[in-house]
Formats: C-alpha cells, structure tokens, sequence
C-alpha cells in the first residue's frame, strides 16, 4: 500500500473509533443536558485546515451534519469570497452535541468535549486551524474575545492557529460580517504565502 493511502486508512480507523466513543457520551454522563445526538465532523482526513465552531444548531442537531443551518450557509459564502474550499477543509465544533434553545455550551460541557477536539486535532494534524468566536478562541487558546483578537495568528504546537467571528454573529450584525470576510481573505492569503514558502523552501533543497 502506498505510504499516503496507508496513513488515510489509519487516520480513518482511529477518527472511526473516536467518533464512536464520543458518540456514547450521554449514555456514560449522569447529568447530560445537550441533545444525544452526535455531530460528527466533516471533511477530508489529511486536511490542511480544520475549522473549528462553537456547537451545533437546530438544524445541524437534525441533520447530524455540522454547519448545514444558516449560519453554515453564510459561512460557505465567505469562505468561498476568501478562496477557501470548505470541501478541502475539516470542519467541526468544540462541542458535538447541541446545546437546547442554542444556549452557549458551559464550562463543563466544553471540559468535557474538549479532550475529543484535542485527539481529532491529533488525528487530521492540520498545518491551519481557523478558529471561529469565542468558545473556539477560548476553548483552544485560552483566548476569551475574539472582538479584540480576530484576524491574528497565533502559532501553537507547530500550528498556526487564526481567530474570526463565528458566523451566528456575523449573521446578526453586518460590520461583523465584513469583518469576518476580511479576517478569511487574509487567512487564505496566510496559507497561500505559507504555503508557497515551504514549495520553494522544497525546490531549493
Ligand atoms: N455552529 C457551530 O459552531 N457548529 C456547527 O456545527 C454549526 C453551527
């Protein structure tokens, strides 16, 4: 098997396997608040970037699909504005499990969830983690308001980590939305820059 296909599969086992005992996390919590229904992420397991949202909605509850709701759809726009294909990219949430009257996960919820972001992030091993509003900042950088951090880099582990509104925001203020574009553009032109650095650092050797 070729070592790139080999690596595929056994990213796939072990994503297989996580999703299925993160899956079981109601059944296994005594006080379980969220809904039971498991929001798996999405997208190709060698990703360079991976998304990463606060939790899912209504309708990604139903779905069991993350970003599907109207805040997904804004999302799409701006990420396709940005030059960004979502279809290239790992998406998911701090927390995989909706929050009822899409409250706001709590501290305990995310304590919880937090250590199955951590191991998927160890699984896809992307170069690029965009972070999206407060909870993801938060969750993942310790960062508590994105209003004053969005459209930075922080480098993490050998990742370059970039802060953005969530889109639930920018789908209720405008200037948020602009805000949110520019922050994507500048991202993708991070990445393409980064990128075309390490190509020609390759060439040279
Ligand atoms: N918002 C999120 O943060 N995650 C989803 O999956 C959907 C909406």
């Amino acid at each position: 098997m070729f070592p790139q296909v080999y690596e595929y599969v056994k990213r796939n086992e072990a994503m297989q396997s996580l999703n299925q005992e993160y899956s079981k996390l109601p059944q296994q919590t005594r006080t379980w608040h969220l809904s039971k229904n498991f929001v798996p992420g999405e997208g190709p397991l060698n990703a360079q970037i991976m998304i990463i949202g606060q939790a899912p909605g209504r309708n990604e509850d139903e779905q069991k699909r993350p970003f599907v709701g109207r805040g997904g759809m804004l999302l799409d726009q701006l990420l396709k504005k940005a030059k960004i294909k979502r279809s290239e990219c790992y998406i998911t949430s701090v927390v995989q499990f909706y929050p009822p009257e899409n409250r706001e996960p709590t501290s305990e919820e995310i304590k919880m969830c937090k250590p199955f972001l951590d191991r998927q992030i160890e699984i896809i091993k992307p170069k690029y983690v965009l972070l999206l509003g407060n909870i993801a900042a938060g969750a993942v950088l310790g960062i508590s308001t994105v209003a004053s951090t969005h459209g930075t880099k922080v480098e993490k582990d050998g990742t370059t980590c970039f802060v953005t509104f969530h889109p639930a925001a920018a789908l209720r203020f405008k200037n948020i939305a602009e805000q949110m574009q520019k922050d994507l553009i500048s991202f993708s032109e991070l990445v393409n820059k980064q990128e075309s650095k390490r190509e020609e650092g390759k060439v040279k050797k």
